[in-house]
This record gives structure tokens, sequence and C-alpha cells, in this order.
């Protein structure tokens, strides 16, 4: 265990706060001894899995746990199927290119995800048409009060939009440990249809695509979108997409004409990327903080030295003027410390 650690390498974000304690868990008895110590002395934990998800606004006062719980195993369901679990520690986008290397369909759609295994459940990682929960089957836990170990299932988890249990009722009550997921071995499902995914696929050329063509139209999507947090330190997007009752998207459309909105039942969900757009957030740098050129729900730390707080104070000017201009309150994805 390390004192007074700079957690900089440790968040995507690259922002420099201390944590008072620092230690990496490379098992379950190693975990298990550090929350034990922090229950001994009183102190708070912080969970950390890449770091791609989450702003230290400050220095963190307790024990900071890296998850490193590495392995990966499989066991055949049937002639179509496969079952895979993969350990917390496992790097996500490593994982979706074991499966691909071989040939298991299910995870395509979510390659290049930064981020562990682990932490895919936190908020049922999802993008291009696809979540988590689709291939998901279960994930052991470590429950922090009695130190056993327990199963979640897919209704146990309550996956929902960038959302679990682990956000709501069961925050800050377990410790993902492994994750397993129903992967297919043959009759892929090839979905193409959300996004640019087919613009990509004729761009390359390929007509019937395999799971692992799809992955590659994916990665080029996203490496062409997306800044790289090696580069310019980030954490995806910033805020979700908000879901507005249809009667207000509708008020707003009279307004608005060009409004975007995907329908579902009585309520529609809203682009925040287009209503910060609209705000004339996009590429606007204040500080060392930046909404991203390319993408404006990506703030960016810009100049590399932005502490947690500035980039903060920076989401809520957006959530002012987006509220302000369209009535709308938008909530933030990534986990604020
Ligand atoms: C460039 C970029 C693009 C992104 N694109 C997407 C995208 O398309 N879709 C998407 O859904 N997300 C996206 N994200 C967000 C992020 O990658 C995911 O949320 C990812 O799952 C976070 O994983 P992590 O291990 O880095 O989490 P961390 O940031 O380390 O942790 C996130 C939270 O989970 C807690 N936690 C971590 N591990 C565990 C565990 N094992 N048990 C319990 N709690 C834990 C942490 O304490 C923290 O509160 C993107 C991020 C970046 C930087």
């Amino acid at each position: 265990m390390q004192k007074n650690f700079s957690l900089k390498p440790y968040n995507t974000f690259g922002v420099d706060a201390n944590a008072e304690y620092f230690v990496e868990a490379n098992s379950v008895d190693e975990l298990t001894a550090a929350l034990q110590y922090a229950q001994s002395q009183n102190l708070p934990v912080l969970f950390l899995g890449g770091g791609s998800n989450i702003l230290l606004t400050k220095d963190f006062e307790g024990v900071a746990i890296q998850l490193n719980l590495k392995g990966i195993s499989e066991k055949i369901l049937n002639e179509n199927e496969i079952s895979v679990t993969a350990k917390s520690g496992e790097n996500w986008h490593e994982f979706v290119l074991y499966c691909l290397n071989k040939n298991y369909g299910g995870l395509e759609n979510l390659s290049l995800i930064p981020g562990n295994v682990g932490t895919s459940p936190m908020q049922n990682i999802g993008a291009y048409g696809t979540e988590i929960k689709d291939v998901f089957t279960e994930c052991k836990v470590l429950n922090r009060k009695t130190f056993e170990i327990e199963v979640f299932d897919l209704a146990k988890c309550s996956f929902g939009y960038r959302d679990s249990i682990f956000k709501q009722e069961g925050k800050d009550k377990y410790v993902i440990l492994e994750v397993s997921f129903k992967l297919t071995t043959q009759n892929h499902l090839i979905k193409t249809e959300y996004g640019a995914i087919k613009t990509e696929l004729n761009n390359l050329g390929i007509e019937n695509p395999t799971i692992q063509d799809v992955s590659k139209a994916v990665i080029n999507i996203r490496q062409s979108k997306l800044p790289d947090p090696k580069k310019m330190g980030n954490a995806g997007s910033f805020f979700k997409n908000p879901t507005i009752p249809l009667q207000q998207f509708e008020k707003l459309q009279q307004q608005f004409e060009n409004i975007q909105g995907y329908p579902n039942g009585d309520s529609v969900k809203v682009p925040a990327g287009w209503l910060i757009e609209q705000c004339g957030w996009k590429g606007k740098q204040i500080g060392n903080v930046a909404s991203h050129q390319l993408q404006a729900l990506v703030i960016v730390n810009a100049t590399g030295n932005a502490t947690g707080k500035e980039i903060f104070d920076f989401s809520t000017m957006i959530i002012d003027s987006v509220k302000e201009k369209f009535g709308i309150e938008l909530e933030r994805e990534v986990n604020i410390l």
C-alpha cells in the first residue's frame, strides 16, 4: 500500500489528484485485505478500473484500489453458443479482440470502448446499437459488508440506458469480480443498422460482413470521431442523452424545427451532443478545458493541465446553458468524485 499516491496515470482525463492510500489488488484475497484495512481505519474506498469514466475533482482521502484481477475462461453451452467469463481487471477492448480472434460473436459493436471488463456492468456499456445486457448472463460480486461472493444474473442487475443496480440501490455495496457473456460460435447476428457502420463497410468494400469486419468498421468510425485519451484527456461522452416527454418534444419542435429525437413510447430521447452544439459549445475552450471540436458531448483536458474542478465547472456551464435554451436538464454520465 502506498501513501499520497498520484492518480494521474489512473484516470483518462489525466487529472492530477492524490489518493491518501493506493493499492493494487491482484486477487480476491488482496482485495479483501485492502477492504478490511479501509474498514478498520474507517476510510472510504475508491475502486479503479481503467479510470475512463471518472472525474477526480479533489484528492481522495481514503484507499484507492486498482482492480487487477486477470483471467478468461470458457464453457461450451451448445453447438452455437459459448459462455465466456473474464475477471474484472481484463481490459475491455483486449477481451473483445480475444473473442473475435476465436470467432465468438456478440461483442463486436462494442469494440474500442476504454476501461475494464469488471466495470462494463456498472453503466451497461453500449455503442452502435448494442449494450452488454444483450449478451450478459451473470457477474460475480463481493459483498462489501458481508465479504461473501454473490451472483447477479441479468434480471438482478436491472440494466437500463447507461444504468444498472450498481449505480442505484447497489451503489457502494459491491465490487464486481468477474463477468460472463453468452456469445455465438456460428450463425452470428450481424448488426450494421446503427450509426455509420453500413457506410464504413461500403468504404471498405465489404458486402457480406463478418463479425471481425463489423469490429473493424466500428474501430475506424470511433478513431475518426473520438479523441484518443492517450493524446488528449477525456472520458468519452460526458453527459447522457436526455429522455423527455413526447409533449415537451413536440413543443420544442415548434421552436427548433430541426431538433433531433428518437421516439420511445411516450417519451423521446434527444441527442445531448446536438443540444450542446446548438448552445455554441462545440470546440469552445475556456482555460484548460474544451468541448471537443468533432463531438460536443466529449469534454477534453485541452492543455493537459486541467484540474478536475475546472472540468466539473465547465460541465456545469454546459448544463446551465442547455437548461436555459431548451428547458432540458442534462445528467452527467461520468462518475464525479
Ligand atoms: C474515448 C472514450 C470513449 C468511450 N465510449 C464509450 C461508449 O461508447 N459507451 C460506453 O458505455 N462508455 C464509453 N466510455 C466510458 C467508459 O469507457 C466506460 O464507462 C467503461 O466501462 C469504464 O470502465 P473503467 O474500467 O475505465 O471504469 P472506471 O472509470 O475505472 O470506473 C468507473 C466507476 O466504476 C467503479 N468501478 C470500477 N470498477 C469496478 C468494479 N469492478 N466493481 C465495482 N465498481 C467498480 C469506479 O469506482 C467508478 O465509480 C468511453 C470513454 C472514453 C474515454
